[in-house]
């Protein structure tokens, strides 16, 4: 039986319902059911701001999957019932919380929470969910087989082929069923371009050229959560003979991230330090203060002599260091030096201030006196040709595009593209 009230062409078929997802990148938020199952596959905010709710009566649903720790995917988490059980990935709900506090929000209350892991099925009602690690810009992103009345399911989340893992996109593309009946496919880059810098190795050049080229501070504008892209700034700083130094935020997302990998840069790392001390640091720092059992003996180990820094130094010797902090405290400490590179490694149209994803802080970057600003991203999502490589491995009989701003161009790359408005229930035949 579908579910009360709810019209389906094919009252037994397994149904999907994208809520919201279908006309933009983010808000992903979509519902499988069958029978008395339901479950919610993320529950993403808008990347524009715009408002965007859980389903009305998502206190009915059986369990929500969060596929990743970015807030496209997750931004309503804290919306979502608390008796109402949540698969989330360890280090996703970790970040998630640090953000939370860094960012001045108190910490989510402890709830019923089960950690995603890979090739672990799990069984929620008459639904099965199959999670597979994929390679994003986020460290630990799934996406999931969905498993129900006999069919198949793939929900991609976000993911590429070019990052630090793209070795999962192998294995997937070898591991997962052939002939999927229905997978939904993220669609960012169908009409965007990578081929600058098309992957984290060409990321990593582009630093080190940047860095030998600059005889003073080089600063680095990105998000601290890009653990590919830690790594890449650390290993180009190494490379050049520099000290990767962080600010508070960043130091402790990268001591979350060893859970995944102690080939993660870290604090206790002789090429990495932290800038704890002086007024770039005290905001943070006040907000962990606040914190305090959450942080544990992290706060000790920042200031311990082998890994605090000052802003003194980095104005003494700035040819020593590459620099991660927030953009605003990047121009308080470079305003005063006469030259420094700032590597902006972010997609380039947060810089567009006719958008309302404009970021004032990097964009004023730019336009500080003797800085070099040099933009050097690969993107966290699949091109259109390894969309296309993705398809042709696995031959999904369906493909239903979601997170993109362009879907009608499936039809194009995809004969068996099925194109869905958002709230449009869809049977799974
Ligand atoms: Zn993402």
């Amino acid at each position: 039986m579908p579910w009360p009230g709810r019209s389906a062409a094919c009252p037994q078929a397994a149904q999907i319902t994208i809520h919201r997802g279908t006309n933009e990148i983010g808000a992903n938020c979509v519902e499988i059911t069958h029978e008395f199952t339901r479950i919610l596959v993320d529950a993403g905010s808008s990347l524009d701001g715009s408002p965007t709710s859980l389903p009305d009566d998502i206190g009915e649903y059986s369990a929500v999957l969060i596929s990743h720790g970015h807030q496209d995917h997750y931004g309503l988490i804290k919306d979502i019932p608390k008796d109402l059980p949540i698969y989330i990935g360890d280090v996703a709900w970790d970040f998630m919380q640090s953000l939370r506090i860094f960012t001045g929000k108190s910490p989510l209350p402890s709830r019923q929470r089960t950690r995603l892991e890979a090739g672990k099925t799990i069984s929620i009602g008459v639904i099965a969910v199959t999670p597979y690690m994929v390679d994003h810009s986020s460290p630990e992103s799934f996406g999931f087989l969905i498993e129900a009345n006999g069919k198949t399911i793939y929900y991609s989340g976000d993911f590429r082929a070019h990052g630090r893992k793209s070795r999962s996109f192998n294995y997937l593309c070898s591991h997962l069923p052939k002939g999927i009946d229905a997978m939904l496919l993220e669609g960012t880059m169908v009409r965007r371009n990578n081929a600058e810098f098309a992957n984290e190795s060409a990321v990593e050049e582009g630093m080190v050229d940047a860095i030998k080229n600059e005889p003073s501070l080089v600063c680095l504008s990105c998000s601290a959560q890009n653990i590919d892209r830690m790594v890449t700034a650390y290993r180009a700083a190494k490379k050049c003979g520099r000290v990767l130094v962080l600010d508070i935020y960043s130091a402790w997302i990268l001591r979350i991230a060893q859970k995944l990998s102690k080939n993660i840069p870290d604090l206790k790392w002789s090429g990495v330090r932290v800038l704890s001390h002086n007024k770039a640091a005290s905001g943070q720092y006040q907000k962990m203060k606040q914190q305090k059992e959450y942080f544990n003996d992290f706060v000790q180990e920042l200031y311990h002599p082998d890994n605090e820094l000052w802003e003194k130094d980095l104005h003494n010797s700035p040819s020593k260091y590459v620099l991660k902090l927030g953009d605003y405290w990047v121009a308080h400490i470079i305003k005063s030096l006469e030259s420094s590179t700032v590597i902006y490694s972010q997609w380039t149209g947060y810089l567009d201030r006719n958008t309302p994803t404009f970021n004032e802080y990097a964009a004023a970057l730019k336009e500080l006196p003797g800085v070099k600003f040099k933009a050097i991203h690969t993107s966290g999502h699949i091109t259109s040709s390894d969309l296309e490589r993705f398809v042709a491995e696995t031959k999904p009989k369906r493909i239903i595009p979601i997170h993109t701003e362009h879907k009608e161009e499936f039809h194009r790359l995809f004969p068996q593209t099925v194109v869905l408005d958002d709230e449009e229930m869809f049977d799974i035949t």
